[in-house]
């Protein structure tokens, strides 16, 4: 191959889209000012909602997606972009597990709660769904988590990503974390804390200032549920109370886990 024809060779196609969410993940990786230079250097951005009004809409390389599928517009649009992105990615915890939206997810009174909402004879112009997850519609290739998504992190999986490479996905939970820091385990004092059950990736931020893990970046799979309810049902609580404390941040997700307790 020339020179002429390796300067020739296609940046890959890269497409940023938010759904239901605050838009935090998006705004995040367009604070981070430096790398989002030698980014846009990098790929050929196709769509950014944040950062363009002048989306293409066509076939992606890689697609980063924020935020859970709530309207029937999104559902269609969710099923688009996997049919034309070769790896997709959920960004953020609204995308990954449903998010604060989707605590009640499952719960059979979608309808009574939306009633209750908005009244009755209210009229959408786009008809909104119960929240959930992107993969509750679509294969999704690699997860993201966070509330927000974690800059560094973010920019490790998108390098490797856009070079061809297996992004590797951090299997701890958040107690590792305040290992490495030695943090006062919140545990020990009785005091609540989700951190065995949570996702790692945040460097365990709230245990580090004496705040316990409410679980924003969503489950880990292997954590073991069971023992921790019963741990923190020792220290007074109700298990309809934790049950409510995870599913904030769980949403959706969460509910496979809590099944077997
Ligand atoms: S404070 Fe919370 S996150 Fe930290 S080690 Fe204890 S249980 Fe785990
Ligand atoms: S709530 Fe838990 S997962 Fe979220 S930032 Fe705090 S320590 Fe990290």
């Amino acid at each position: 191959m020339t020179t002429q024809e390796k300067k020739a060779a296609p940046k890959p196609k890269i497409g940023v889209y938010g759904f239901t969410g605050c838009a935090g993940d998006q705004l995040l990786i367009i604070h981070t000012e430096d790398e989002l230079l030698n980014l846009f250097g990098s790929v050929d951005m196709q769509s950014f909602v944040m950062a363009s009004s002048n989306p293409i809409e066509g076939e992606l390389d890689v697609a980063f997606v924020e935020g859970s599928v709530s309207t029937d517009e999104e559902e269609e649009h969710i099923l688009d972009i996997r049919k034309r992105a070769k790896i997709l990615v959920a960004m953020g915890n609204c995308a990954v597990g449903g998010g604060p939206q989707a605590m009640y997810t499952g719960d059979k009174k979608y309808k009574e709660r939306l009633q209750k909402v908005y009244g009755d004879n209210v009229k959408f112009f786009i008809e909104p769904v119960e929240a959930k997850p992107l993969d509750a519609y679509v294969e999704v290739d690699y997860y993201l988590p966070g509330c927000p998504i974690d800059q560094k992190q973010a920019f490790a999986l998108i390098t490797r990503l856009i070079h061809g490479a297996v992004p590797e996905t951090n299997p701890h939970p958040v107690c590792h974390e305040c290992k490495l820091n030695e943090t006062h385990c919140l545990l020990l004092d009785k005091k609540f804390c989700l951190g065995p059950l949570v996702a790692g990736g945040c460097d365990s931020v709230c245990p580090s200032h004496g705040l316990p893990c409410v679980g924003c970046w969503g489950p880990i799979e292997d954590g073991n549920f069971k023992e921790h309810f019963k741990l923190l049902e020792s220290f007074g609580m109700s298990k309809k109370e934790i049950t409510r404390r995870i599913k904030n941040y769980g949403g959706h997700k969460i509910l496979q886990y809590l099944e077997n307790l």
